[in-house]
């Protein structure tokens, strides 16, 4: 038998040691594998694609808050979490959370809804992660000379809705130990109104974070298998989606049009100004996208496989957020003065 002296004692150790640390690295990867291999089971190209062309097509007039147009679209919402199998929010007796509001610019008073479906969380029920995007956008607005006048509003933000519906087909298939709440808000374009809405019947401490889709549907400028985040330095939420994506080939930058403030320009700012750490996933070159805000929004004009990419992304990203391992410092916030 040899003889132990301390010196093979501690290098027998340490060769301990280092194969601890490969298993565990090996079975890391094999985690991120079976992770990544299984969101791209659950969210295919296919789905994503059927989601995106109904809610962006013509049929649905541009779905402006309070028009016949948005109400299909809502239709069509229900219709799915139905088909997944989400339950309704809170005291809801259904999908919609119906109310009225004037619309500051022209002084209506619209009557709309934002369609918000649940899964409940198994160990950790209590704590609410929540998945949003708007369903709303521009509608129809006739301007001379030109032929078409719908804002079809594909990519702001058919692709968002699109992602919130493929994210609740893949959670209710994989679990989710936090609660999910799936919210299509109303109104963003008339000022975030259908999620400031929301947010004032909230208990916000309940909320552990916030992951808002909006235009998904581009190749941004960081190139493919890429998307950026608002207010990345707010909180470390974003820090911890880099930490999830490691390993699977798609990266999340923070994002880089700090000139336009975005992270007060989309519905993350509603939950993100009562604390919750809150974001906006967003993969579009705002600075050089033409059809941003034109009847040009449309479907064609989209990348299906970078939609699906994302909402990958997102589903693998969040992973150790939903499941309770991690949970994102809460949001600090001071206004900017030129907003
Ligand atoms: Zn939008």
């Amino acid at each position: 038998m040899v003889s132990l002296t301390l010196t093979n004692l501690r290098f027998m150790k340490k060769k301990g040691m280092m194969l601890l640390v490969f298993i565990g690295m090996i079975s890391c990867k094999n985690e991120i594998k079976k992770t990544t291999e299984t969101s791209s089971s659950i969210i295919d190209s296919t789905q994503v694609r059927k989601h995106l062309y109904t809610l962006a097509s013509d049929e649905m007039e541009g779905r402006r808050a309070g028009t016949a147009g948005i109400e299909k679209a809502a239709q069509y919402i229900e219709k799915k979490f139905k088909k997944i199998g989400l339950v309704p929010y809170d005291t809801l007796s259904n999908y919609r959370q119906t109310f009225t509001f004037k619309n500051r610019r022209t002084q209506e008073d619209i009557t709309s809804s934002n369609i918000i479906g649940v899964l409940e969380g198994k160990s950790k029920k209590e704590e609410i992660v929540i998945i949003s995007a708007h369903y709303d956008h521009l509608g129809i607005r006739a301007k001379e000379g030109v032929l078409d006048s719908i804002y079809n509003g594909a990519n702001d933000d058919a692709s968002g809705v699109t992602g919130i519906l493929a994210l609740a087909e893949y959670f209710k298939k994989v679990g989710n130990e936090r609660t999910l709440v799936f919210a299509a808000f109303t109104a963003e374009e008339m000022g975030l109104v259908g999620s400031r809405h929301f947010g004032k019947g909230i208990e916000a401490s309940k909320f552990v974070a916030g992951i808002n889709l909006e235009m998904i549907g581009k190749t941004p400028s960081f190139g493919p298998n890429t998307a950026w985040l608002t207010g990345f330095e707010r909180s470390d939420f974003g820090k911890i989606i880099q930490k999830n994506l490691v390993g699977t080939g798609y990266q999340l930058y923070p994002d880089p049009y700090k000139k336009f403030n975005l992270f007060f320009r989309s519905d993350n700012a509603s939950l993100a100004r009562l604390g919750v750490p809150s974001h906006t996933f967003s993969t579009s070159p705002i600075d050089t996208d033409k059809d941003y805000h034109q009847v040009s929004d449309e479907a064609e004009t989209l990348d299906i496989a970078v939609i699906t990419q994302t909402i990958q992304a997102v589903a693998v990203g969040t992973k150790s957020i939903i499941s309770g391992e991690d949970t994102p410092t809460r949001v600090v916030l001071e206004e900017r003065k030129n907003n």
